[in-house]
């Protein structure tokens, strides 16, 4: 998970064709009078999934929550406040409908994350699914604007302070930061949940990163290493190569970017490191 910045729309404006989200604004103030009268949101389900084009124009094709790009995957637009009945909510909450068509509250989601699923390798079950849990219950909004006051447990990609809470053993599985005081704990071990970031898949595709970016950091070392003794155009030529292949790993448009930054940054022990990435 990264921090997403894209609620002023700015970026989006500057790639996507002129007039095209003045045009999707009417269609989504249009859909979201219809609902109101009663017909059946459904029905209108191609007016968020119209709004792809404009979240894919930010870090691209790749799950805001789990950072896999997975190519021939279906992406879907989450609605991070569900849209329709909330799981483990009592008395029954029929879910954020008047935030079917607001723009803030999508997320460009795999269906991995999106969707309840088993991963029958670890035997762990994941998903978001229509779950919103949260910190005080007492404070869930059961009409427009009281969202304001809750504090969801769910990590959201979208607010910065939420992101920098989560971070992975060097063996590829999510945890939380060490400083995490006990609530932000049970955040963090919410998400993974929900999210389904302890999936099997995505623990070995991190520890497969991992190993290719600890190659890279042996490599650098040594190159830098030399340089600092045979003063070497070529050698730091090779140098600065691993440089580039660390910094795209950390890129934001990477899969498991995040991940790859943790990992880099735990070895700070090394000069180059604390002076290029930290
Ligand atoms: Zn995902």
């Amino acid at each position: 998970m990264r921090y997403i910045d894209y609620f002023d729309l700015k970026r989006i404006r500057c790639i996507l064709p002129e007039d095209w989200l003045e045009e999707w604004l009417v269609k989504a103030k249009d859909a979201e009078e219809q609902v109101s009268l009663g017909i059946d949101i459904d029905k209108y389900a191609q007016v968020w999934r119209d709004f792809k084009p404009a979240l894919e124009s930010i870090i691209g094709q790749k799950c805001w929550y789990c950072e896999t790009i997975q190519p021939r995957s279906d992406k879907e637009v989450d609605h991070f406040r569900p849209k329709k009945t909330l799981l483990d909510v009592i008395p029954k909450h029929t879910g954020y409908i008047w935030l079917a068509f607001n723009y803030k509250n999508f997320r460009y989601s795999c269906q991995f994350c999106n969707k309840i699923r088993t991963d029958k390798v670890n035997n762990t079950k994941g998903g978001k699914g229509s779950y919103f849990p949260l910190i005080d219950e007492s404070k869930r909004a059961w009409k427009p604007g009281d969202e304001v006051s809750e504090k969801p447990k769910l990590l959201d990609p979208c607010v910065e302070e939420d992101v920098k809470l989560l971070d992975f053993n060097e063996d590829g599985t999510p945890c939380h930061i060490p400083s995490a005081n006990a609530d932000d704990q049970d955040r963090v071990k919410i998400s993974i949940q929900r999210y389904h970031l302890h999936h099997s898949a995505l623990v070995e595709d991190r520890k497969r990163l991992a190993r290719d970016l600890e190659q890279a950091i042996v490599d650098a070392e040594y190159f830098f290493q030399t340089f600092a003794t045979q003063q070497d155009q070529k050698i730091l030529d090779k140098f600065q190569d691993k440089l580039k292949l660390l910094k795209t790993a950390i890129n934001i448009t990477s899969e498991y970017s995040l991940f790859a930054e943790r990992y880099v940054a735990g070895k700070r022990n090394y000069d180059w490191i604390a002076l290029v990435f930290i």
